[in-house]
């Protein structure tokens, strides 16, 4: 036993060396203590000029920073910044990869030295300020504050697509739900396409639900990204023969399934460049006038073609000359009553001209997804009354107003 104990007793002799590591670790563990911002900031792999642009802004900021994923490129931010709202310039130029840097910084700037103290005080809270700089111009933001806008009586309208915000007040004077004040005040040509006096560009070009037709315009430079050709019969003079991956799927099943009743489905015309819409446009225009023009050709940018989720349909007996019109042909029967079973629906049906504002295109048909086809066909309704409902499914910024 004694022999146990003594070599008890000798373990528990400290080395020096021991002490030397502690020392270390305390002195390191205050450096970490004093730097864990930096430390953070390293670790999320931000360079030394970065860290300590970031270390000089306020406590709450910096916490802002280090919950958020890493800033590409913060340094270019601050060469022409004139403030150091790094985070929101990197937020908003995603939101609008179009605006140039120079615009970006700007817009954030003068939103945070003119307005945005005073929505503070309407009660908008911090987290709304980039939801509504997706659509909000500076112009919008000044709107609200000049007319002295709370939050509590805007914030149903805000997360509706498609908000004006200068129109705002007449929303809230309606009395309206949020949505049907929304689409029948800036978009009354929606269900009276008489009345088309403003033109809006749809933000969100690539959604499978967007109305688009006279008042709601694709972006000139809109190009699906997924186009492909569509595998079907094509007829002869069709230049058309693409469309958007999903679409053109579904396309070649309801050929397929058309098929299997001895029913010949072909492709007229699928996905149509702005440019070809244009060139279509301008010659009708050349033929007659504007008026007669507009009447029988989509303006460019607003035909349903640009989003490569239309087509036009025809038939071999056509195709043949057995049939003069594919809305006569026992293939036209079918589709009508199967293409929501694939996506489709007929975008423009005979009785529904006072809405859609198209008349009887008996060929054309438009892809807007399983469900939404299924929830259309069951009521009855065309996309127009589908939005009446649901709501659009793009922001829009207006570019013209005829009033
Ligand atoms: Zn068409």
């Amino acid at each position: 036993m004694p022999k146990y104990k003594n070599t008890y007793l000798h373990q528990k002799r400290i080395s020096p060396v021991f002490f030397i590591i502690i020392a270390i670790l305390i002195v390191l563990g205050g450096i970490g203590y004093f730097q864990k911002d930096r430390i953070h900031l390293i670790i999320k792999g931000y360079n030394f000029n970065e860290q300590n642009m970031i270390l000089q802004l306020d406590d709450q900021d910096i916490q802002t920073y280090l919950r958020s994923d890493k800033i590409e490129n913060l340094e270019n931010w601050q060469t022409i910044s004139q403030d150091h709202h790094y985070l929101d310039y990197s937020i908003y130029q995603k939101q609008h990869p179009q605006t140039n840097a120079k615009d970006v910084v700007n817009y954030i700037d003068q939103f945070y030295k003119l307005y945005q103290p005073k929505l503070d005080r309407l009660g908008y809270p911090k987290d709304t300020f980039l939801q509504m700089m997706q659509n909000a111009s500076l112009q919008d933001f000044a709107y609200l504050v000049q007319e002295e806008l709370p939050y509590s009586k805007t914030k149903d309208y805000l997360s509706i697509k498609g908000v004006v915000y200068t129109n705002l007040e007449k929303y809230i004077q309606s009395q309206k739900k949020p949505l049907d004040a929304v689409l029948s005040i800036s978009y009354p040509f929606i269900e009276s396409p008489q009345k088309v006096n403003q033109t809006y560009i749809v933000n969100e070009p690539e959604s499978l639900t967007l109305l688009i037709k006279k008042g709601f315009q694709l972006p000139e430079s809109y190009i699906p990204s997924d186009l492909k050709d569509v595998n079907i019969p094509i007829a002869k003079d069709c230049e058309n023969k693409q469309l958007r991956k999903d679409a053109a799927q579904s396309l070649e099943k309801m050929s397929q399934a058309a098929l299997k009743e001895n029913l010949h489905l072909a492709l007229n015309s699928g996905y149509r460049s702005f440019q070809q819409q244009k060139a279509i446009y301008d010659d009708y225009f050349q033929k007659y006038d504007a008026k007669t023009a507009a009447g029988l050709v989509a303006l460019p940018g607003s035909s349903e073609h640009q989003l490569g989720l239309s087509v036009d349909l025809t038939s071999q007996s056509v195709i043949d000359g057995k049939w003069r019109f594919f809305g006569d042909t026992p293939e036209y029967k079918w589709v009508i009553e199967n293409a929501h079973h694939y996506g489709f629906i007929l975008r423009y049906p005979q009785n529904k001209s006072n809405i859609t504002g198209t008349t009887n295109e008996p060929w054309h048909f438009r892809y807007v997804g399983l469900e939404v086809a299924k929830i259309i066909y069951e009521n009855n309704w065309t996309l127009e009354d589908y939005v009446l409902h649901y709501g659009l499914s793009s922001s829009t910024t207006l570019i013209k107003s005829n009033h």
